[in-house]
C-alpha cells in the first residue's frame, strides 16, 4: 500500500498552489457580482418585465420544447432564430447580427477581441456595472469618464479623454443604467465622430425609449448596436444581439464558443418573437406604469425623481441605505445604489412593476419616511 504522505515528490505546505499564487491578482481583488435573494419579494430590483406570456402563447412553448431535439448540439449560426429577429427588430439587410448568452456574453467577446496589453476601453460613470467589471477580467484597462451634473455625456472631457487616452472600445448606454435617462444624441454623434476605435451603443432598453440608432447604423464606419431580449420579457432565457457591418460581426464572430445559444433559447425566442406585437403590447403597458410610479414618487416630499426612457427609475432620498432596508423589511425589494458612486449618493433604483407592484411599493416607502 502507498502512504501518498511518504511520497518525495510531496508539496511542502509553503509551496502549496494556492488562489492568490495562481490567479490573476486584479481577480483577487474583485467583488463577484451580487444578485441579492428575492425569494417571497415583490421583486423590482433587476428590471424584468413582471407579466408572464398568455397561456396560449405558454402551451407553444412547451410543444416545442417537447420536441426539441436536446440530444443534439443546436445550429451554430441559429439561422431560425436571426431571422425572427431582424423582422422584430427591424434590423436592416446589409447589417449582420451576432447572438450572444445575453448581452453580458456580448459585451466579454468584444472587450476580449481588443485586450491586447495596454488596450482601454471607456466608458462614462455611473453606468452599466458589467462595462468595467469584463474590462478587468480580460486585462483591459477601463476608463470612466463622469456624467455632468443631469446625467448627460460630459462632451468637453469625453473628447479630450478620448484624445489622450485612444481607446480601443466605447460603452454607451442608450438610455444608460442606473440613470434611465437617453444622452443627447448630437453628443453621441461627436463621440463616433472622434473615436480611433469602435463605438459600441447598448441599446437594452429600446423598447422603453422608442430612440434607436438603428436606422442610423450603415452610416457610421465604427459602429455597432446592442440589444436585449432580457428587459422586454425573456431574461430567463439569455439572449443578446449584436448588430453591425459584416467586416465588424465576423471579427467578433471568432470570439463566440460554439454553440453559445442553447437549443431550447432557440426554439422558445423564436416562438415568442413569431407573435410580433405581444412584448411590444407588454413594453407599452410598462411605459405607461412607469409615468404613473413617477407621478406617485414626485407627490412623496423628500423625494428627488429623476426622468427615465427605461422599465425604471432613479430616486434620491434622505438616508437611502435605511430606506432600502425598510422596504425590504416589508417585502419589497429594489437596489440600492448609495455607496457604489460619488453622483448616486442616496439613490435608489426601482423597476416599473405591476400596477398593484408598484402600488405596494409606493405604500411601504410612505411607511418607511420618518
Ligand atoms: C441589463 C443590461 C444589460 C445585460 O443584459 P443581458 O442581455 O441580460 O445580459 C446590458 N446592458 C445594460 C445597459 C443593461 O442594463
Amino acid at each position: 500500500m502507498i502512504d501518498p504522505m511518504s511520497n518525495s515528490k510531496r508539496i511542502n505546505n509553503s509551496m502549496r498552489p494556492s488562489p492568490e499564487t495562481v490567479i490573476r491578482p486584479e481577480i483577487m481583488a474583485l467583488q463577484s457580482y451580487h444578485v441579492a435573494d428575492a425569494t417571497g419579494m415583490v421583486k423590482l430590483d433587476a428590471m424584468e418585465n413582471p407579466y408572464r406570456l398568455p397561456q396560449a402563447v405558454l402551451d407553444q412553448l412547451s410543444a416545442v420544447t417537447i420536441t426539441a431535439e436536446i440530444n443534439r448540439y443546436p445550429d451554430p449560426q441559429a439561422l431560425a432564430l436571426k431571422a425572427m429577429l431582424r423582422q422584430s427588430l427591424q434590423i436592416p439587410d446589409q447589417l449582420e447580427i451576432l447572438l450572444g448568452n445575453g448581452s453580458d456574453e456580448i459585451i466579454q467577446m468584444l472587450i476580449m477581441a481588443v485586450a491586447k496589453p495596454g488596450a482601454v476601453v471607456l466608458g462614462v460613470e455611473p453606468a452599466f456595472v458589467m462595462f468595467k467589471m469584463i474590462s478587468v477580467l480580460c486585462g483591459a484597462r477601463f476608463v470612466g469618464v463622469p456624467l455632468d451634473t443631469e446625467f448627460n455625456l460630459d462632451l468637453d472631457v469625453m473628447l479630450a479623454v478620448i484624445e489622450k487616452e485612444s481607446p480601443q472600445l466605447i460603452f454607451i448606454a442608450y438610455p444608460n443604467n442606473p440613470t434611465g435617462n437617453l444622452f443627447d444624441s448630437e453628443r453621441i454623434e461627436r463621440v463616433i465622430a472622434a473615436a480611433p476605435g469602435l463605438v459600441v451603443i447598448d441599446e437594452a432598453y429600446q423598447a422603453f425609449a422608442e430612440k434607436t440608432f438603428m436606422d442610423r447604423l450603415s452610416q457610421y464606419p465604427n459602429v455597432v448596436l446592442m440589444r436585449t431580449l432580457s428587459k422586454s420579457g425573456l431574461a430567463g432565457l439569455r439572449l443578446g444581439v449584436l448588430v453591425g457591418a459584416r467586416v465588424w460581426i465576423s471579427a467578433i464572430d471568432k470570439l463566440r464558443l460554439p454553440y453559445n445559444i442553447n437549443v431550447l433559447t432557440q426554439l422558445t425566442a423564436a416562438k415568442v418573437l413569431a407573435h410580433e406585437s405581444l412584448l411590444a403590447e407588454q413594453a407599452a403597458l410598462l411605459r405607461a406604469e412607469r409615468t404613473q410610479l413617477y407621478l406617485a414618487l414626485q407627490t412623496i416630499a423628500g423625494v428627488v425623481v429623476y426622468q427615465s426612457a427605461a422599465n425604471f427609475l432613479l430616486f434620491r432620498i434622505a438616508d437611502a441605505t435605511t430606506v432600502f432596508n425598510r422596504l425590504k423589511d416589508q417585502g419589497v425589494l429594489i437596489k440600492d445604489l448609495n455607496g457604489s458612486h460619488k453622483a448616486l449618493v442616496n439613490c435608489l433604483r426601482v423597476t416599473v412593476g405591476k400596477p398593484e407592484e408598484n402600488a405596494q411599493f409606493i405604500a411601504a416607502l410612505r411607511a418607511s419616511i420618518y
